[in-house]
């Protein structure tokens, strides 16, 4: 059979090895295997949605509201916009796959960073746009701002992941903001901010305010998602922020009921739980220290994190070589090769996850 050609030039996302495939390949204990390969919260699902979550499931015959307005409601609230402002979907990656179908194709471009989230150019691709990189691994503005200006025709989309994943970096919210003003309103600048929680705790400057945000740039949205902070990334549920006129084109590419009945359920609960989300954020700058003073320590280079994740830079060793290793030892990292570098992301565990990795990791790198 002949497929669209377009798909010969697509990749799959590469996820986190899962804890049943080390369980299947290397005959782990399932209790022993650390995984820190995608940024999960460490600290599982906050105690208040587990508790609620046990009602909800004799609805699960039911399909879910599909105007999703409780949960709008609750996220309007919280960011101090209408609910008219809000879309959901199945993860913020739902989202990003509506704002490529809304605004690319096969004449245009999208701009990115050198290193960034892996699914804007796979979807960027599938509809056989062109992807523009900076040379800059990390979000540098002014080069950003060059190709655009060198590509401005063509350019449709432009997407800005604060902090960006997998480096860690995070721009100041008034240069992301200067930055936007200079990008005419027919091209879409979406701001990923699924590790928002994080960035703006450790920094104030970092802090991108949705209302801020869509109130001052017409052509700007705001990603958000319960994958990371909120510990719940099997659910599935993310959400996008923007002027009404924005959120009703994407919602003409949402499916119907595209998250469950649960995912609905647990993240109305998640936002009453601000406090797990506190801790949880607290603890990870606790444990990075750690990090960076095993790296300090063995002279390993990183970058300053805003993220709930380190990565580490290697230079005579091999990324993939030293995660092969660790995987036997039942741990789970993420190797950025496909991105060009030769480092690893690791999602910063628990305080006892942390110890197990420091002291493997100290052993083969000695
Ligand atoms: C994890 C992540 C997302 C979204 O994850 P979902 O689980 O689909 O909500 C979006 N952007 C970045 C940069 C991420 O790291």
């Amino acid at each position: 059979m002949k497929f669209n050609k377009i798909l010969s030039n697509l990749k799959n996302y590469e996820t986190g090895k899962p804890i049943e495939l080390v369980v299947c390949e290397f005959g782990t204990n399932p209790e022993d295997v650390v995984k820190l390969a995608s940024n999960e919260n460490p600290f599982g699902v906050s105690k208040m949605v587990e508790q609620g979550m046990q009602e909800v499931f004799k609805n699960a015959y039911l399909y879910p509201d599909d105007s999703y307005y409780e949960l709008k409601d609750v996220l309007a609230n919280k960011h101090n916009v209408q609910s008219s402002n809000i879309i959901i979907g199945a993860g913020s990656d739902q989202i990003i796959e509506f704002c490529v179908h809304t605004k690319a194709n096969k004449k245009s471009a999208v701009l990115m960073a050198g290193a960034t989230f892996a699914m804007y150019e796979i979807y960027a691709k599938q509809v056989g746009a062109e992807i523009i990189r900076t040379k800059s691994k990390t979000h540098n503005l002014k080069e950003l701002k060059e190709l655009y200006k060198a590509n401005k025709d063509k350019i449709s989309i432009i997407f800005l992941c604060l902090p960006n994943n997998p480096l860690g970096e995070c721009a100041d919210a008034k240069d992301v903001y200067k930055f936007i003003n200079k990008i005419k309103k027919n091209v879409l600048v979406v701001v990923d901010c699924a590790y928002m929680e994080f960035a703006s705790f450790k920094d104030k400057d970092k802090l991108i305010q949705a209302k801020y945000l869509i109130e001052n740039f017409e052509n700007a949205i705001f990603l958000g998602t319960f994958s990371k902070a909120y510990g719940l990334g099997g659910m599935r549920i993310g959400y996008g922020i923007a002027n009404k006129f924005i959120i009703s084109e994407l919602n003409k590419l949402r499916p119907p009921f595209n998250i469950t009945t649960l995912s609905l359920r647990a993240a109305i609960l998640a936002l009453q739980d601000q406090n797990f989300v506190d801790e949880c954020v607290k603890s990870n700058f606790l444990e990075m220290k750690r990090y960076e003073t095993v790296a300090d320590s063995l002279n390993i280079e990183y970058i300053p994190s805003y993220a709930n994740f380190i990565t580490l830079k290697f230079k005579e060793q091999n990324s993939t070589d030293i995660c092969q290793n660790l995987l036997k030892k039942g741990i789970i990292l993420r190797d950025l090769q496909s991105y060009g570098l030769n480092a690893i992301r690791i999602t910063i565990g628990t305080s006892e996850q942390n110890t197990k990795v420091l002291e493997h990791l100290r052993e083969i790198l000695k």
